[in-house]
């Protein structure tokens, strides 16, 4: 068993009264899928945005392979390897499908973004290495015939595909997805889990925001629930689902299993 990847200790956030995210603390071992579980509200996609740096945390901290990464910039958490999807998906619409992709190997460095657009900073056969990759992950996904399409054309499912594509393109260690699942019917969430499964072989750490249960308990080593801003049970699937207190303020009160 490797070390945890990350590491988060004692996080706290409050915007004006409210406590989106309470002394939450919890690892993730290098490698596993870690499955973030919670009511509406409960702070999850808050936790993101801390463990990204889009917010500066009230308190707490996070640790990237043992480095501390709070306090530096969002583009230098994703330098370092953490890339992340959001929960209503961020397609550049008019652009083409392996052009959004290509995005992803930038890390959101502002500087290599702006000269990608302008085709600069690169050599021709960078360039057209960089295509045949992302070509090969539209591939994996079942998009490479919408390869020169613009993404709009792309229904919800595949958006969201897309933007898996963008992160593993991007060769970050840590991918967060927040809700990758969200407006997806049946077959496209088992077709999400088993490419879940797919980015997890490559050797990724993958935590992920879900509300559908049966994803997760399916594909996660790791489950952490949040409620009103604090974890409640953190631990394996079987352990968590077993729980009382999980039981009563989630599944209970939630009813989305
Ligand atoms: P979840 O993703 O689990 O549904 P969120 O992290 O989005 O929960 O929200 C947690 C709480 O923090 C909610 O009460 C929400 O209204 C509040 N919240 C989240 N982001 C902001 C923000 N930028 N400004 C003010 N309140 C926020
Ligand atoms: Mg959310």
């Amino acid at each position: 068993m490797k070390g945890p990847v990350l590491r988060v200790e004692s996080l706290s956030k409050a915007f004006g009264g409210v406590q989106a995210v309470q002394e939450v603390t919890f690892s993730v071992a290098a490698g596993s899928i870690c499955a973030v579980i919670g009511p509406n509200g409960a702070g999850k996609s808050t936790l993101f945005n801390l463990l990204t740096n889009l917010y500066p945390p009230d308190r707490g901290a996070v640790f990237l392979r043992g480095q501390r990464i709070t306090g530096l910039r969002p583009w230098q958490v994703a330098q370092l390897g953490i890339f992340r999807t959001f929960q209503t998906s961020r397609v550049f619409p008019h652009m083409t499908v392996l052009d959004n992709v290509m995005v992803g190997a930038h890390r959101w460095s502002r500087a290599g973004l702006i000269e990608q657009m302008l085709g600069m900073g690169r050599t021709r056969s960078e360039e057209a290495a960089m295509r045949a990759r992302a070509f090969a992950l539209l591939e994996v996904f079942g998009l490479s015939h919408r390869a020169r399409d613009p993404a709009e054309v792309l229904p919800l499912a595949g958006q969201k595909y897309l933007e898996l594509a963008r992160a593993l393109m991007s060769e970050a260690e840590v991918l967060l997805l927040d809700e990758p699942a969200a407006g997806m019917n049946d077959a496209e969430t088992l077709e999400l889990a088993q490419f879940l499964r797919a980015v997890q072989e490559t050797g990724r750490t993958v935590v992920v925001v879900e509300h559908n249960l049966s994803l997760v308990m399916g594909i996660a080593q790791q489950v952490v629930v949040m409620d009103a801003g604090r974890v409640i049970a953190d631990g394996v699937p079987e352990a968590v689902q077993r729980d009382p207190t999980v039981i009563a303020a989630y599944f209970g009160k939630a009813g989305r299993a």
